[in-house]
């Protein structure tokens, strides 16, 4: 947008030069989720007690790269399921989640769950607060602001309470661990309310931002980049990274963003002529599904 490529209006009230008018900063999503956390009365979790404490575990990690120490945020399974099954069409989950067993705690045992909703539908912006390149922009992110969004939030959420009521999770007394939400009073069973409060004073930000430089043709007003990654309008330029998404990838991130690359690379090595890799074939259920979800997105 510094450079004159953005919404004119906003680019104008700047005094920014207008060198294409093009929605630069809509389009923005993200997955929103609350970390929320289960005592157990078994000796599992990770604890600082058990892990960062212990000049054993240190040694152990040093000599041998193993124990505690090796555990990523103690991240134990990740999954996706099926929530309300948004997209009945896509054949694949909406929802996503991670079970871990460290929390910095002295001597409780607990894990965690983070449960967030795949695909929603809210729509941020990222607008400029000025035309100084060090001055941080302005991110609006609109979480849960779609009733839909909100709906769904709570259904992903209350799945990790129905969970404690497995055989594996009661047999080792996995409960609600209330002292980490003052703010949200556990009503004994799980509501709507309640999962509301938590995502109002405890959620956060799963870092997936993107969608601002949306990929589309250009009869869509909010496209910014063609199927090359071409910057619409403007000659010599392409945006090559996770703003392209039209809309979230229900999973983490990084390896379609990664994957935006390879086939960047790619693009431009066709435009001078060089071989490229032959592009994997995508099987026609899963191009039909995407279809499906494109025009589900569009209504
Ligand atoms: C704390 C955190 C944890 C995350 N964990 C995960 C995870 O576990 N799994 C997962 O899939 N995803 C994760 N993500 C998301 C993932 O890292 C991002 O989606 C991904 O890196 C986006 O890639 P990108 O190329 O679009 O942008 P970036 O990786 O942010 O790259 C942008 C680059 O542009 C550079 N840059 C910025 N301004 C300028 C400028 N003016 N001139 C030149 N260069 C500039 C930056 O230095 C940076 O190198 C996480 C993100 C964060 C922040």
């Amino acid at each position: 947008m510094l450079s004159g490529i953005g919404p004119v209006n906003h680019l104008q009230q700047l005094g920014i030069p207008l060198v294409q008018n093009l929605s630069v900063g809509n389009n923005l999503q993200d997955h929103y989720g609350t970390t929320i956390l289960f005592k157990i009365n078994a000796s599992l979790s990770i604890t600082l007690e058990n892990s960062f404490y212990q000049p054993s575990t240190l040694c152990q990690y040093l000599q041998n790269q193993s124990g505690p120490l090796t555990s990523q945020q103690g991240i134990e399974s990740e999954g996706f399921y099926f929530n309300n099954y948004t997209f009945p069409a896509l054949g694949y989950p909406d929802s996503g989640l991670a079970y871990g067993s460290y929390w910095p705690t002295n001597g409780t045992n607990l894990y965690y769950v983070m449960p967030y909703f795949g695909h929603p539908t809210s729509r941020g912006t990222v607008r400029l607060a000025d035309k100084n390149p060090m001055t941080p922009p302005l991110i609006d992110p609109q979480y849960l602001v779609t009733n839909n969004d909100l709906e769904q939030s709570c259904s992903t959420h209350k799945f990790p309470f129905f969970m404690t009521n497995t055989k594996a999770l009661s047999a080792i007394g996995a409960e609600y661990a209330q002292s980490y939400t003052p703010k949200c009073v556990y009503p004994g069973s799980v509501t709507d309310n309640f999962i509301v409060c938590l995502n109002s004073y405890y959620g956060s930000s799963l870092n997936h931002l993107s969608g601002t430089c949306k990929m589309g043709p250009s009869s869509d007003p909010e496209a910014v980049v063609d199927p090359r990654l071409r910057v619409h309008g403007v000659k010599g330029l392409r945006v090559v990274d996770a703003s392209i998404m039209p809309f979230l990838p229900v999973a983490n991130i990084i390896q379609p963003t990664i994957m935006i690359g390879e086939r960047a690379s790619d693009l431009i090595k066709e435009d001078y002529g060089a071989p490229t890799n032959p592009l994997p074939q995508i099987p026609i259920s899963a191009s039909a599904n995407y279809k499906s979800l494109s025009n589900t997105i569009t209504l």
